[in-house]
């Protein structure tokens, strides 16, 4: 493929937003990227272009049989004026994961973060500099051949949006409540509940509307099999600190493996921690709970970073995590990598890169 990238510029840039009104994934910046892949040639023509919508032909697989993926991460602007991805090479890697699970075809990872670094330089004016926002980065790859018939496509796009992201926590960082689904399941060991592919998220919003009437933020799924084992919140990882020891689910097949779920295991472990991945049954946190030494909950990834539980109900028994208040040890990893991410803290992890 021409690793050259086309550059048009939009001659009709957009207002920017108010960045105390930002929100989330409401706005998009002035240019997106897009590359196709077609059987026999490969991945070919990446290009810059103004944003704006699509055309494609009502029989696209992708409207039909939901082949395609996406991915989630975030440009930083740091007070002396750099702009930082965090660990991108991660999400390209996990692309590759899901594509593979999902038939698509495999990306040039390293390629695909120069895109991003290329999109991201010349849409610089939209990273915001109020403290807490910044530019989410989304990825993502449909099914293009206009057939129906479920097989793999032959042709697909790659095309990266850019959306100014305002803080996600404006008044300070505030603990969640959770409900404990018990009757519906997002994903089990065997489907896709590995990728980050567009199917799981249609099959979770019927709890999480559910959810919502009974007036919790989120779920906390459980296993498919027997609604034992616990799994992840929405869309987040989750770990429990009980007895002095973190807790989170093993990877095996059925949740997301977060890049802020990687990171929050190697820096618990950099700090001396005792970190064990392993199957938690969720009658394991409510006698925990029961014994007085359930001490911290909290879900990560890319949105929130951190986002302490503040209480669970499961069937009805509700669990209040640390008083309802940010436990000193979420507190200290949120502090962490934000401060990583957003240049307070010196980067000896070697995890950001910086966009020139
Ligand atoms: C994206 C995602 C996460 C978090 O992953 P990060 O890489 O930390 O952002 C967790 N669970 C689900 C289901 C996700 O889609």
């Amino acid at each position: 493929m021409s690793y050259e990238i086309k550059i048009e510029k939009t001659k009709t840039p957009k207002q920017k937003p108010d960045q105390n009104k930002l929100g989330f994934g409401q706005y998009f910046t002035d240019h997106m990227f897009i590359m196709d892949y077609t059987e026999g040639k490969g991945w070919h023509d990446p290009r810059i272009v103004p944003y704006g919508p699509l055309a494609l032909d009502p029989a696209t697989a992708v409207l039909h049989y939901g082949q395609a993926i996406f991915e989630g991460m975030k440009a930083y602007n740091t007070k002396d004026g750099k702009i930082l991805l965090f660990r991108p090479h991660r999400n390209m890697e996990r692309i590759n994961a899901s594509n593979l699970r999902m038939c698509i075809p495999q990306i040039d990872e390293d390629f695909c973060v120069e895109a991003v670094k290329a999109l991201v330089s010349v849409d610089r004016d939209w990273i915001p500099t109020a403290e807490g926002t910044s530019l989410y980065i989304r990825p993502f790859i449909i099914a293009t051949d206009p057939f129906l018939g479920v097989h793999p496509s032959h042709t697909y796009q790659f095309i990266v949006i850019l959306s100014p992201v305002g803080a996600y926590y404006p008044q300070g960082v505030n603990p969640v409540n959770i409900y404990v689904e018990s009757s519906y399941v997002r994903a089990v060991r065997g489907g896709t509940g590995f990728a980050k592919t567009c199917g799981n998220y249609a099959a979770s919003l019927k709890a999480q509307m559910d959810a919502h009437e009974k007036g919790y933020i989120q779920v906390l799924w459980l296993d498919g099999i027997e609604r034992k084992y616990i799994e992840e919140v929405g869309s987040m990882n989750v770990f429990f600190k009980i007895n002095g020891e973190v807790l989170t689910p093993s990877l095996e097949g059925s949740i997301l493996p977060g890049i802020t779920r990687a990171s929050t295991i190697e820096l618990l472990k950099s700090w001396g921690l005792k970190v064990t991945e392993r199957k938690i049954a969720i009658q394991e946190v409510y006698d925990a709970y029961q014994n007085g030494t359930l001490e911290e909950a909290f879900g990560t990834g890319t949105a929130a970073v951190i986002s302490p539980i503040g209480e669970l109900n499961w069937n009805d028994n509700k669990m209040i995590i640390n008083d309802g208040k940010i436990g000193e040890l979420s507190w200290k990893i949120y502090e962490t990598i934000t401060g990583i991410q957003n240049g307070r803290i010196p980067d000896t992890l070697g995890w950001t890169i910086e966009i020139k």
